[in-house]
């Protein structure tokens, strides 16, 4: 997909694209059948990235380098990026691509998140869009000792889309180790995704969204990703401006 802008934060690129744009290169991504990684890059991933060069390599990798974050956004324009116009949330996708498997066919696994979280998320997206093409759900674990028995389940349902719960970087490494192998076009690390369509975990009110103030919201309601959220803001907000002034 060479035609795509990238942006470059602290050497992690990512791809200036909207929801539409996405949702359009998934259908494409399928059309060809060959595999494609896609991760939905945070102000976290681009921290954790700093100091794991595997995880960096996936992200500059990817098919898809989805901006999934005001953070990014913000940092493109501070350093003079070309400009991202939308956040692409890795929630928002998931119910988008429920709703393409319900116009379209296609027909997606959902890997990962605990024991029953992605069986209730199945429940209400089938609740909007009905005719979802589940091809399989399972918890299983991002372990190595687990990897194995996970691609033999997965293999025989042949999905069109995988959706991997297990945070990042473990999601993400799990796709780049096994993407050859299990040959599905899209698959994609989607985070806490399923939490929040099956309501375990709540998301910001809209308005508060609109502030950009859903990781203050998530650091209330999750108070023990203190050092996740410290990574994501205060941190991320440090070596952007250290980038931009400093001189090392
Ligand atoms: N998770 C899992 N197995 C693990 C670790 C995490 O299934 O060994 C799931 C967890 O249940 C959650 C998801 O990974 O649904 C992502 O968690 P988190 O909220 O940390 O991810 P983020 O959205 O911040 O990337």
């Amino acid at each position: 997909m060479s035609q795509l802008i990238t942006v470059t934060i602290l050497n992690v690129n990512i791809h200036a694209v909207t929801n539409e744009q996405t949702a359009q290169l998934i259908e494409q991504f399928i059309a060809t059948g060959e595999p494609h990684q896609i991760v939905t890059v945070n102000p976290e991933f681009v921290v954790e990235a700093q100091s794991d060069e595997a995880f960096r390599q996936i992200i500059n990798q990817a098919d898809l380098a989805l901006p999934d974050g005001i953070g990014i956004l913000k940092a493109a324009q501070f350093l003079g990026q070309p400009p991202v116009s939308e956040r692409v949330a890795g929630s928002d996708l998931v119910v988008r691509l429920a709703e393409l498997s319900h116009q379209h066919g296609y027909r997606i696994y959902f890997l990962g998140a605990w024991e029953g979280v992605a069986e209730q998320s199945i429940a209400v997206l089938k609740q909007r869009y009905p005719k979802l093409r589940v091809a399989g759900c399972y918890a299983g674990s991002p372990r190595l000792e687990d990897n194995e028995a996970i691609v033999e389940r997965i293999l025989p349902t042949q999905p069109d889309i995988l959706l991997v719960a297990y945070g990042a970087p473990k999601q993400d490494k799990w796709i780049a180790r096994n993407r050859a192998r299990l040959q599905i076009p899209v698959s994609i690390g989607v985070g806490g995704s399923f939490d929040f369509i099956a309501g375990t975990v709540q998301r910001a009110p809209v308005w508060v969204q609109r502030l950009n103030l859903e990781w203050l919201h998530r650091l209330i309601k999750q108070p023990w990703r203190w050092r996740r959220i410290w990574n994501a803001v205060p941190r991320f907000s440090w070596l952007i401006l250290r980038s931009k002034f400093g001189n090392d």
